[in-house]
This record gives structure tokens, sequence and C-alpha cells, in this order.
């Protein structure tokens, strides 16, 4: 990639920039041989890195450092929940990640309403029809749309009917963005990534509440509390933990995007009033759009976009390459037309009005071209 072009990542929640803190507490840890599985010195500085991060995870949630488990990220984290109760009955909500909605262990999907938010009626109705489930899963923000998820009222009604239920939220695009107290959330498991905040990619976490129940997926060593086998990747979690540490003193500055935000979704409607945006008079994180226009395939936005060096991605970049419509978009009954138009715009700690200009400029010329061609056709 050239250096000096002027480049515009806003594709956040497919994963953040590394933060140098981040990087160099890996560098860091990255020149001690120890496996801190080994009792000597050496061993026991990795150890030392680990335990630290797990302090550092934990706070990010104020959750407890002893119910937390390093992974290789949320995919893994996600399967583990999953799989930990595949012979029991799983429900999951329609607009679930596909590493928890392409399992099959699941038995019953929870619907959303056309704001993509899970449709709480339908949920209470299920709870009083259907047999009784062992696991229910629900995202905390849907990495799409940025809508917000109703978590706590969900567990807490879930557990009053069955109160021996387990719940897991996927908490992977809430987490260092909205404050998650991990105890008041009423779930007894919640994944984390950490290259969504800053960290890492290929390391997660899964906090768990104590004897949740949970199954190791990996045959193996008896690391992680016996949960999770393999020598641990000590730099990405030292980093994953540092990265916890830096989003926790930053939550409330992460709200400011909204006005970045809301600046973006204005001009974009001043430009073309047809455009449509997702989820925008419902609880949504800070830091994420989701825009249709419907006339212009998002490919052909993205690629525009791409060629000013301006990053933004087509609905979930996790199912990018996949020309079908995506599970959200189908749970949220948006027509294939309006689909075929949407992309998403991320934003994080290092976005400036600067960049919302940069992408605003690139989008309009890429709009007044693609309208000429379509009146002039
Ligand atoms: N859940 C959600 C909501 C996500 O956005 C992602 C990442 N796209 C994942 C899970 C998977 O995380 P990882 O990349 O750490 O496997």
């Amino acid at each position: 990639m050239a250096q000096n072009e002027k480049r515009t990542y806003l594709d956040y929640n497919a994963s953040a920039p590394l933060r140098q803190e981040a990087l160099e507490v890996m560098l860091d840890t990255f020149k001690e041989p120890g496996n801190a599985s080994s009792i000597h010195a050496y061993g026991r500085c990795s150890r030392n890195a680990i335990e630290t991060a797990r302090e550092q995870v934990a706070n990010l949630l104020s959750a407890r450092a002893s119910d937390v488990i390093f992974t290789s990220g949320a995919t893994e984290a996600n399967n583990m929940v999953l799989h930990s109760f595949k012979d029991s009955i799983i429900w999951v909500s329609a607009i679930e990640h596909p590493s928890i909605l392409n399992s099959t262990f699941i038995n019953e999907i929870i619907p959303v309403t056309e704001n993509g938010v899970v449709d709480l009626e339908a949920f209470s109705n299920m709870l009083e029809t259907l047999p009784e489930p062992s696991l229910i899963s629900t995202m905390l923000v849907n990495n799409e749309t940025g809508a917000i998820q109703p978590v706590e009222k969900m567990a807490r009604l879930a557990k009053k009917k069955y109160p021996n239920l387990h719940f897991h939220s996927d908490g992977v695009q809430a987490a260092g963005r909205i404050e998650v107290n991990f105890p008041s959330l009423q779930v007894d498991f919640f994944s984390l990534s950490a290259h969504k905040i800053g960290g890492p990619q290929g390391v997660g976490a899964l906090v768990m509440l104590p004897g949740s129940h949970i199954k190791p997926l990996f045959i193996g060593g008896g690391q992680e509390k016996r949960l999770r086998a393999g020598t641990e990747n000590v730099a990405g979690i030292a980093g994953f933990g540092k990265s916890c540490e830096l989003v926790s003193n930053e939550i409330s500055a992460f709200q400011e995007l909204a006005k970045l935000r809301d600046y973006m979704e204005k001009k974009l409607l001043a430009i073309a009033p047809e455009i449509i945006i997702f989820c925008h008079n419902i609880d949504r994180v800070s830091n994420t759009s989701a825009i249709s226009l419907p006339s212009v395939p998002a490919q052909t936005q993205i690629m525009a976009l791409d060629l000013d060096g301006v990053a933004v991605s087509s609905g979930s970049a996790c199912s990018s390459g996949k020309t079908e419509q995506s599970d959200v978009a189908k749970a949220m009954n948006i027509s294939q037309e309006i689909m075929q138009g949407a992309f998403r715009i991320s934003m994080g700690y290092g976005t400036s009005k600067n960049d919302i200009d940069h992408f605003l400029e690139s989008w309009e010329k890429m709009y007044l071209r693609t309208s000429k061609k379509s009146i002039s056709a």
C-alpha cells in the first residue's frame, strides 16, 4: 500500500488497528522464551504476562480474573459454549454471528423486529410455549447494524421461568464500546475478541461464571483450567490485556463518535435523500452506521471508495465473499433490492472529522457519477 496516499479506515467492526501500546507489550513479550507452564524464571515471566492480561480483561467487564479463559478468538469462545450444550436444547437469536448461527446444535431461532432488535414479545411467547431450553445465546451488539440487544432483560425473563438455564452473550462488538458489567448482565458466558478493540487478531476470551458447564473443545494439556488445551499465545494475550486496559478508560470518549456518525448521516441524507439508514432511531453503538443506496450495488460503492483510499465494508466482513443476502438482513426482512446497496461504516478511537469528510467527498463523487449514468441509461 502506497504510504503517501490519504487513507481512511472505517472498518473497525471488522478489525480495529492494533494499538501502539499493545504492539509494544507484545514485542516485549515475544522476546521472552518461556512456556507459561514451566516453573523456571522464564516460564514464570510468561505466566505473569498471562495473569496480568487476565486481570485487565476482567476489569473491562467488572468480572473476576478467575472467570476468564483465553481462546484463539470469539469464534472459538462461541463454539466452546454451543458445543458444551450440544446434547440439549439451544436457542439463539436470528442475528448472531456465523460462529453461532452456522452451528448444527441449534434448536430454535429467536426472531428480531424490523429494527434488528430481538422481539421481546415473541421471545416471551417462546418461553411460555416451547420445551425448556438449556442454553440461550444472544449477542449484546450486532456487528452489522450496531443495534444494542436487550440481553439483560432476556436473561432475567428466561431465568425467572427456567432457573437452571444458561445464557450466553457474544460481546465482541459491545466490549470497550458501551459499559458492560458482567455480573449485572445476568449471563453465564460472554465472548470477547481482542482485534475489535485494538488488540491482535487471533486472541479472544470466554468469560464465565464459576462451574458453568463448559467442556473443552481440544484434547491436550491442562492449560486454562483444563478448558483450553494448547500452549498459550502469550504475546497475543498480553496485547489483548493491554487493549482492554486502554479501552476501559475510553468508554465515555467512545460515545463522542455518535456526533461524527450523526454528522455523517445528515450529510449523506443531504447528498442522497433516498438512502436508507438502518437502526436509525434505536439504541445502537456510537461507531456504527449501516446504510443502503439501493440503486448502486454495494461492491461498486466499496470499490469506488477504495480507489480513493477509503475502507468500508458491505454488511459483515465475516460474510464477505458470500453473494447471498446476510442472515441479519433476512432476519430484519430487508428486501434484496435494498440489501444489495448496503454497506457499513464503523469508526474507532482513531477516527477524525477529516476521515469522515474524506469518506463523504469520495462517496458523493461516486453517487454523482452513478446517478448520472442511470439518468442517461
Ligand atoms: N462475533 C462477532 C459479533 C463478531 O463481529 C466477530 C468478528 N467478526 C466474531 C464473533 C468472531 O471473532 P473472531 O474474529 O475473534 O473469531
